[in-house]
């Protein structure tokens, strides 16, 4: 497997993973919340509902404190995972503030209001933060329906229920997002990858034109598309069966990977083909590495001891302001694939370049001279 930018996979996984950064997600959040902090204050107005003098300002400040945490959170349309724990533990604060202002915390303060906090962290925080809120949701049970009991077996039977009824909701959820997630992350890697080879394939590769066609006008390098074409790959099929095809395929692909930089991208872009993709300063060094990968396909052996022999066209361009990377992408790998063909009619087993000018070359000079031109 060729290492590459599984960060730049992770973006789907965002959601989950680090909070509710997704839009959608904030602003339910932000409107659950508003509507909470309405319901709170509504409240206020209900006679005998809301005991008088201190607890009255302390619950009017708790219910106005969630509304303009809602507003904000609308605003931003984000919110970090510090952030969402924080609203977490306003949200168990809240709770326990209702249960302390209320007249009789046994009919108006029920426990079931931190079901929402605990399936907010549940869904959306880390492990850490999860797990303290395991903690903070018993002690915020305790605390307020501290009162209301006098028997402290009752009180005790009552937080115990309560909580663990809460907690146990909460890990099913924390759990269920937990598989969810490595669904995802299984899905998005199969959709990627080869499974044969392990490598990825060509779609990954077209996705990631855009980066490396920006990272190349950054660093005012250029990209170099090398194709690799496995020689008499159907003879070998042919002789020895198509199992012993694919453990070549294998074999070559782990010394391809081995010997390919960190930052390039390996793909199986076809039966036997493969194309890498890199930055390079200028064609000597891509011919240095196309060099490198011919020996290390020929130096790869099967267990069975089979072997085959690679031939690698290698095509060099500047990317241009404006260019679409996808298409420019599919031009040059179509060059480097013209020039594999060369290299196949030179004899196989060799690196070849096209000597074919790039169209409108942005850069005088030798911008898109490929591989065997300069080295
Ligand atoms: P050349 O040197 O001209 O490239 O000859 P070649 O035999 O490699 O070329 P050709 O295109 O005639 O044959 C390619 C063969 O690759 C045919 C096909 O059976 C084989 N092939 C393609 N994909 C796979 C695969 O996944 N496994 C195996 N075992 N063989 C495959
Ligand atoms: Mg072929
Ligand atoms: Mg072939």
């Amino acid at each position: 497997m060729t290492v590459g930018q599984a960060e730049d996979h992770g973006s789907a996984l965002a959601f989950m993973s680090r909070g509710p950064e997704h839009r959608v997600a904030a602003l339910t959040l932000a409107v659950l919340l508003f509507l909470g902090g309405l319901m709170g204050t509504a409240n206020l107005f209900v006679d005998g509902m809301i005991r008088g003098g201190g607890p009255r300002w302390l619950y009017g400040t708790t219910m106005a404190l969630c509304m303009l945490a809602a507003v904000l959170l609308a605003a931003r349309r984000r919110a970090t995972r510090p952030q969402t724990f924080a609203l977490v533990l306003l949200g168990d604060l809240i709770y326990v503030v209702v249960a302390l202002c209320v007249d009789d915390p046994l009919r108006y303060a029920t426990p079931l209001m931190l079901l929402f906090a605990s399936f907010v962290a549940a869904w959306f925080l880390g492990p850490w933060e999860f797990a303290v809120n395991l903690v903070v949701t018993p002690l915020a049970v305790l605390i307020a329906m501290w009162s209301s009991y006098d028997d402290p077996a009752g009180l005790a039977i009552q937080v115990v229920v309560n909580a663990g009824m809460l907690n146990a909701a909460a890990l099913g959820v924390f759990v269920l997002r937990r598989r969810v997630e490595r669904l995802l992350e299984a899905t998005q890697a199969l959709s990627v990858k080869d499974p044969l080879t392990g490598l990825y394939n060509r779609r990954y590769l077209v996705e990631q034109a855009p980066r490396i066609w920006r990272q190349a006008r950054r660093d005012g390098t250029r990209v170099a598309a090398m194709v690799l074409d496995l020689d008499h790959f159907k003879r070998l099929n042919d002789a020895h069966g198509h199992a012993a095809g694919d453990a070549v395929l294998r074999a070559v692909s782990s010394a391809l990977s081995a010997g390919v930089r960190p930052t390039d991208v390996l793909a199986r872009t076809g039966g036997e083909e493969l194309v890498v993709l890199g930055l390079v300063g200028d064609g000597a060094e891509a011919a240095r590495l196309a060099e490198r990968l011919r020996a290390a396909v020929a130096a790869s052996r099967t267990e069975a001891g089979h072997a085959v022999t690679a031939s690698i066209g290698v095509a060099l361009t500047r990317p241009v302001d404006g260019e679409n990377a996808r298409d420019a992408l599919w031009r040059l790998i179509d060059r480097a694939d013209a020039a594999m063909y060369e290299a196949k009619q030179q004899g196989r087993d060799r690196v070849a370049a096209l000597l074919v000018p790039h169209p409108a070359p942005p850069c005088p000079a030798d911008a898109d001279r490929p591989a065997s031109d300069v080295a």
